[in-house]
Formats: structure tokens, C-alpha cells, sequence
């Protein structure tokens, strides 16, 4: 249940005094530890360029933060960069433009590439408008998110061309960019070319490029301008070394810039990128200080002039021989790479980059997707593409990384690996061609159908994956779910007589023959559904080990949780709103209201993982507790400003661990049992950060105003709606005696050994637990955001 700790940062005491060395290093050494070291054999990062950095560049790092001096600015102009880690910065740029093949350059080093780009396509965004002209960009759809990224923050129209066979920009594509462009009056075109796609390895014709854009720039003077920034990230510290004739860089005089990444391949530590720009380009960005009339052409401020010492020193510690031994060897690794596939599925199309250490595959069976173990313990991240060669067929490509720090070892265990999940693919896969088994049914029943249009449990369609079922397998969690239909496990249903309240009951499980060892039990009648769980899913659930949703006209739903030892744990009212809900849940001693609450289970993309977020907007509890003090605010965190618009918490691709827990303000009030009067929210929250205006967006006021009051008998909210017209206050209420009088009437199910449970005991359970519920769960005293039964 490692999950659980890891919802989201709330504050934490500041420390008072310093921690003791001792307990200093603990707390590191743990952090340390849950690092894979480069050359962990369980564990390789074959999804990413990313290498051990080498020990020079760590030592001069280190040494020189010491000095701690600082590189703003730029230093690579004449009387500039003169002493100390400045003439470094001025060397080692100095150095890369002799490799990239340069006149006399400008630049700067930057946190990374993303940078470098960022800061190119200013100047390029500057000098094209400041000559008049309307500004597009044009790339491949296959670039960078950096490129994109730079485009958002510049306010630049991006035109993304679609990735062809060549997984590359084609000449082609470029020459009809350029002219839609022009025909359509945009006369400022910067063109982003790519040597070394991040994903594939692959290199745009950047000389082709530049030749052509260089003519037509030559044709219409004063009327086209042209700018070309070539992202050279990847591929700047590779392929001058496995491939010196590729014409890139600034052999071309159409290049105007270049964005490299020594943190990549370069074998720097993060982060050490730099910005290589011809000369007077520059000063296009520059800006005067007004207080020190210092001029300053960079995107950041301060810089560590360290990063610039420890490039110098790297750069000279292995100069071209050092870099070209590295590279040699990254393609020999990726070829073994590449054997390590064909080996694991000889029918996979195999796509080594040319001149660089990356081979994309994709994989022969139905689908051609890897496992999530496997891509989660390689980091892998696929990505469909259409094949080459094959006439624009799209397959789904895995990329792997020959790093500078991948070992022999690692290779033979991924190969193991590979060919594990790729054997069991294709068995799969030959299973499920097999004959049709009862062709055309459903997977789960009617019953369950339409259970599931009333509830957000999504037990329902998916299940723990076969021999994980233990909690106490490692990794086992609440996010490693597979779909039923994976597993062929139905939910089966059978008529098990008539409710006592009317109407037909059927009881459904995944296995009727064995109901109570599988995920969960249902009784279900057309008032209620009640679940029990499963050992498994008890120990890893949080409500509780029974769960009953009573099903109620309007817009009022009732959710009733229990423990497994039979105690009533709580009784969820909920308001349904457009979106999510405003609740009142209740329990033997306390009530939380939770206003504009929306949980949603998500599939995470590419992968059998589940997991799911709860974002609410304003949560109080109430909490009573022995003695008879008066209601005292125990926490009261102002988080979000719901006068912004906010965008929901995590989107998917975002959702990775659960629990996922939002809260624009969190409240919690304690009040002892004994102690009699009222409180008012406002007084209670005045001195604290939330102050004496508690607004949230609910899930039936929209944006309003919460006031209320705690007394002896309860809570009783009140939500203003703050859009015009006006309207009442909808009343979000509920009086302490609800809890304990749910808690003495219900009745009691111990369920703590699913396995000696009958079938009949459960529905009679179920049935008389509607009953009580029907008499004692709605009173008079509840009173939830206008919505009733
Ligand atoms: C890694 C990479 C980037 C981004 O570089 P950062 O150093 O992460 O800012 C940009 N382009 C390409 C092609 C890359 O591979």
C-alpha cells in the first residue's frame, strides 16, 4: 500500500534548528537508494537519452560551485569573457564551434536544449517582425515538445508537418510550407529542423533545407526572410563523431542557429545545454538594464559559471578521440540491441537511426505492445509511426538507447525480458484466434450493466491481474487493475427470488461457484445494490469491506460503507451536480462536508494501469472528540483561488499513483461532545489563512460563499451562489445524532472471512439493511444542496 503516502505536498514544519549530520545523511541516503544505479541490471533506462555523467565533469562541477560565481550574460564578443569561468564559457563555445564547423559564433549555455530553443526562436521572432513581416514557424509534428513549448510562450503560429515514412522533414514538405505560407502573406518564416529526433534518432536533410530556403531567400530579398534553428540536442554530440560528413551544422550558411545539449550525449550532469548563434543576431534580444546599464541577451539571469568550467573540462578531457571512442561503442551496444530483438521476435521491424544509437522496433504480434512491467522497468514509451518502406502503414515503434552508460550485462537481461513478454504476446495472442468460445457474449450480465450506470466502482469491468491478487505481492496496488475481458472473467447473475420491497433480486459475482473468493459479491434489487469484498480487496480498500448504494429518485444518492468486522463505517449523501457532487458523509462521530467533489478513475494510456483522482473543492470536517471544549480549528489551508478558473487536478496521462487528492481549502474543526452553544464558520476561520471568506465552486451553487455553523445538534452549512441573479442559499446540513443512530440501527455482517459467508446470509443482510435504512437514513434534519429523495 505504498501508494497511500504519496498524495501531495502539504507543508511541513520548517525545521527550527538544523538536523544533525547523522540524521542528515539518513534522510539522503534513503532518498539515495530508491535511485537506480547506471548499471543496475534489473533497471535500464533504454527509453531515454540519458548517461552517467563523467567523473571529470562531476569533479570540476563540484570544485568549482565553491567559487560560486556567476556567468549572466553573454561572453562570446570582442573584449567580453576575458577572465575566469567567463573566458571558460568563451573556450568551450569556442571549441563547439570549431566542431559544429562555424565562423565566429555567439552563444550561450543554457539549462538545456528546451532553452537554447526557446532563446533561438526569440531572436528569430524579434529580428522577422521587426522587419515588418508576419511570423510562422514550421517543423516536423515529430520534433521536440521544447519547440512547441517556445512557440506557446513567443506567441508564434506553428505550423506542424505530419511525419512521412522518412520519419524525417522532407525537402518537399519544407518547399510547400514555405510557399503556402508566402501565397497566404506570412513572409517571416522560421523553419525548426531536428538532427536527431529524440524518439528515433533520425536526422533531417538540413543541408537540403538550408540550400533551398538560402535560394528563395536569395530570389526575394527584403521580401522573405527566412530563419533556420536546428535542434541539435540529440545529435549534436553524436554524430560529428560516428558521422564527421554529415552536413548538419553551420557548414551550411543557411543555419542561423543551433540548440545542442552537452547533458545528452556530451556526458555533462544536468543541466548544461547551450545556444550557438551567427553573429549578429544577438542583438535582436538585447535589453539594458536600466539600473546597472548592463546589456543582458539571455532568457534566464544569474548562471553557474561552475557548469561552464566543468564543459571546458570535459570537452578537453576527451576531445574528439575520447567522444568518438564513446559513440563507436553506443552503436556497437545498439546493435546488440538490435540482435536482442530479432532474437525475442524475428518478425519485428527493426529501425536502426542511421549514425546514431537508437533502434526503433515494432513488434510482430497483434497489436505490437509491450507489457507495462516491461515498460515501466525500461522506461519504454511507444509511438506510432508509419513504417518505412512500407507504403505509410502506421505500427506502433518502441525506441531503445544505446547511452554511454548501457553495460553488457544490462543487455543480456533485457534480452531475457524482451523475449519473456514477446513469447507470451504471441501465445496470447494465438489463444485469442482460437475458436470462437460462445461467440457473442456479453461480458457481463445485464444486471451488472446497468449496476454500473449507478455507480463509479469500477470493480465492475476490471480485476486485479491473475496471481497478484495477494496485497502482499510486491507492487501489488490499487492501480495495477486489467480489464475483465483480459482475464475472460465475467460477472455471472442469477434471479435469486423477490425483494422484500418489491421486485426481483439477483445476486452476481465473477464466480457464482465460489462468490465470495473473487474481487467482490452483489445482491442487487431495483432499490439497492450491496457488494461485499473480497480478503484481498478488503485489506486494499479504504470505505470499508461492504459497500450499498441505495438507489433513490432525483438527484440524491446514498452510499453506505462498512467495516469488515460488521460496524457501520459511513453513510456518503450526495448532491449530484453537472459536474461531481457536493456530500455530506457521515460517521458515528464526525460529519465532512465536501463541496464540488469529482472522482474519476482513469485508464492511464498504453497500459493495463488504473488510478484515480479526487479533486474538491472545499472539504470540512467536523470532528467530535471527549470533553467540552469549544469547536477549535485543528488545520485550515487556503490551497487554490477559486476566483481563477482552475483546470480539474492532473489531467490523465498525468494520473500515475493513487491517491490523487486535490482541495482548493481543507477545514478541520474539533468540538467536544460535551459542549453546548453554536460557532459560526466565519469567526472560527478569521484568523487563519483561509480568513472569513470560505468560497468554493459546489456542484450545485457554482461559485459561492460558505457560511454556517456548528452546533451541539450539528453542522449546517449554507452555499451563496455569487452569479447573478441571485438566488437562495442551498443548505448543506446533517445533526450529530444521525451517525450513532445509523451506527445502533443498521445491522451487522462480519465479513472478515469472505469464505464462510453464504449466499443467503449476505442477501439477508442486504434486505434488512435497505429496510433500516429507509426508516432511519433519511430524517428531517438532513439537508443536502437542494437535492431530495
Ligand atoms: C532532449 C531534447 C530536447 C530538450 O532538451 P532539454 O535539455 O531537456 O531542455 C530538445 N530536442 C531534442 C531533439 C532532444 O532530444
Amino acid at each position: 500500500m505504498g501508494d497511500l503516502d504519496t498524495g501531495w505536498a502539504v507543508p511541513t514544519d520548517f525545521p527550527e534548528t538544523g538536523w544533525t549530520p547523522e540524521s542528515i545523511d539518513q534522510h539522503l541516503a534513503q532518498a539515495r537508494a530508491e535511485i537506480p544505479a547506471w548499471n543496475d541490471p534489473q533497471q535500464t533506462r533504454l527509453g531515454f537519452a540519458m548517461a552517467a555523467p563523467h567523473p571529470q565533469a562531476v569533479r570540476t562541477l563540484g570544485d568549482w560551485s565553491a567559487l560560486n560565481t556567476n556567468n549572466v550574460g553573454v561572453h562570446t564578443r570582442f573584449g567580453e569573457g576575458k577572465t575566469g569561468t567567463r573566458r571558460l564559457e568563451k573556450e568551450a563555445l569556442a571549441a563547439l564551434a570549431g566542431l559544429y564547423r562555424a565562423g565566429a559564433l555567439d552563444g550561450h549555455l543554457t539549462s538545456g536544449a528546451s532553452e537554447a530553443t526557446l532563446a533561438a526562436l526569440r531572436i528569430a521572432r524579434n529580428l522577422l517582425r521587426g522587419a515588418g513581416h508576419r511570423v510562422r514557424v514550421i517543423t516536423s509534428d515529430l520534433c521536440h515538445a521544447s519547440v512547441g513549448k517556445a512557440a506557446e510562450i513567443l506567441d508564434l503560429d506553428l505550423v506542424r508537418l505530419p511525419a512521412g515514412p522518412t520519419w524525417t522533414l522532407t525537402l518537399d514538405q519544407v518547399r510547400q510550407a514555405a510557399a503556402d505560407a508566402i501565397a497566404e502573406d506570412v513572409t517571416g518564416i522560421i523553419v525548426v529542423a531536428t538532427a536527431g529526433y529524440y524518439n528515433s534518432g533520425f536526422a533531417d536533410p538540413v543541408d537540403a533545407i538550408a540550400a533551398h530556403l538560402r535560394d528563395l531567400a536569395f530570389q526575394h530579398p527584403e521580401k522573405v526572410r527566412f530563419f533556420l534553428h536546428v535542434d541539435a540536442a540529440h545529435g549534436g554530440f553524436v554524430f560529428p563523431f560516428t558521422a564527421p560528413d554529415l552536413p548538419f551544422d553551420f557548414r551550411n550558411p543557411g543555419v542561423h542557429s543551433m540548440a545542442v545539449d552537452p547533458h545528452k550525449a556530451g556526458l555533462m550532469p544536468y543541466s548544461c545545454g547551450a545556444l550557438l548563434v551567427r553573429k549578429g543576431l544577438l542583438e535582436h534580444v538585447t535589453r539594458i538594464d536600466p539600473h546597472t546599464r548592463i546589456p543582458d541577451e539571455t532568457v534566464l539571469g544569474s548562471r553557474p559559471g561552475a557548469m561552464a568550467a566543468a564543459l571546458w573540462a570535459t570537452l578537453h578531457t576527451l576531445g574528439r578521440t575520447g567522444y568518438t571512442t564513446l559513440a563507436t561503442r553506443c552503436l556497437e551496444h545498439r546493435d546488440q540491441l538490435a540482435a536482442a530483438i530479432q532474437a525475442a521476435d524475428p518478425d519485428a521491424l527493426l529501425v536502426p537511426a542511421p549514425n546514431a544509437p537508437v533502434v526503433s522496433a515494432a513488434f510482430s504480434h497483434p497489436g505490437g505492445q509491450l507489457p507495462p512491467e516491461l515498460c515501466e522497468r525500461y522506461r519504454l514509451v511507444p509511438l506510432t509511426l508509419p513504417a518505412p518502406e512500407k507504403d505509410g502503414e502506421r505500427r506502433l515503434f518502441y525506441h531503445f538507447y544505446a547511452s554511454a552508460s548501457l553495460t553488457e550485462p544490462q543487455i543480456t537481461a533485457f534480452a531475457g525480458h524482451l523475449a519473456g513478454a514477446t513469447a507470451a504476446a504471441r501465445t496470447a495472442a494465438a489463444r485469442t484466434a482460437g475458436p470462437a468460445d460462445g461467440a457473442g457474449r456479453s461480458i457481463t450480465s445485464d444486471v451488472v450493466a446497468d449496476t454500473r450506470t449507478h455507480t463509479d466502482c469500477f470493480r465492475h469491468f476490471v480485476v486485479h491481474p491473475e496471481a497478484r491478487r495477494d496485497p502482499d505481492v510486491p507492487g501489488y496496488s490499487f492501480h495495477t487493475f486489467t480489464q475483465r475481458r483480459a482475464t475472460d472473467e465475467q460477472i455471472q447473475d442469477i434471479p435469486f427470488g423477490q425483494a422484500r420491497a418489491g421486485g426481483p433480486l439477483w445476486v452476481y459475482a465473477p464466480d457464482l461457484k465460489d462468490p465470495f473468493a473473487n474481487e467482490l459479491f452483489g445482491v442487487r434489487t431495483d432499490h439497492y445494490f450491496l457488494e461485499v469484498l473480497d480478503r484481498h480487496q478488503q485489506q486494499l480498500s479504504l470505505v470499508g469491506a461492504i459497500h450499498a448504494t441505495i438507489l433513490l429518485p432525483g438527484t440524491l444518492r446514498v452510499l453506505l460503507n462498512f467495516e469488515s468486522d460488521g460496524a457501520f463505517r459511513s453513510a456518503e449523501y450526495k448532491a449530484l451536480g453537472e459536474h461531481g457532487a457536493d456530500e455530506l458523509q457521515i460517521f458515528p462521530d464526525a460529519i465532512t462536508a465536501k463541496i464540488g467533489k469529482h472522482a474519476a478513475g482513469f485508464r492511464r494510456p498504453r497500459s493495463d494501469d488504473y488510478s484515480f483522482s479526487i479533486d474538491t473543492s472545499a472539504e470540512i470536517t467536523v470532528r467530535r472528540t471527549d470533553g467540552d471544549g469549544p469547536p477549535t480549528v485543528v488545520t485550515a489551508r487556503h490551497n487554490a483561488d477559486v476566483l481563477l478558473p482552475r483546470r480539474p487536478h492532473l489531467r490523465r496521462e498525468q494520473f500515475r499513483r493513487f491517491p490523487n487528492r486535490f482541495f482548493d481549502a481543507e477545514v478541520d474543526i474539533e468540538a467536544g461532545r460535551a459542549w453546548t452553544g453554536a460557532a459560526y464558520l466565519p469567526e472560527l476561520l478569521a484568523p487563519t489563512p483561509v480568513g472569513t471568506v470560505l468560497a468554493a465552486r459546489s456542484a450545485t451553487a457554482e461559485l459561492c460563499t460558505v457560511d454556517g455553523r456548528i452546533t451541539d445538534a450539528g453542522l449546517h452549512l449554507a452555499l451563496t451562489p455569487l452569479a447573478e441573479p441571485r438566488t437562495d442559499a442551498l443548505e448543506l446540513a446533517a445533526t450529530w445524532d444521525l451517525g450513532l443512530r445509523l451506527h445502533d440501527a443498521l445491522p451487522r455482517l462480519d465479513v472478515q472471512d469472505p469464505a464462510r459467508l453464504s449466499i443467503e446470509q449476505v442477501v439477508e443482510f442486504a434486505e434488512s439493511v435497505h429496510e433500516v435504512f429507509t426508516r432511519t437514513g433519511l430524517p428531517a434534519g438532513l439537508a443536502i444542496a437542494g437535492a431530495r429523495p
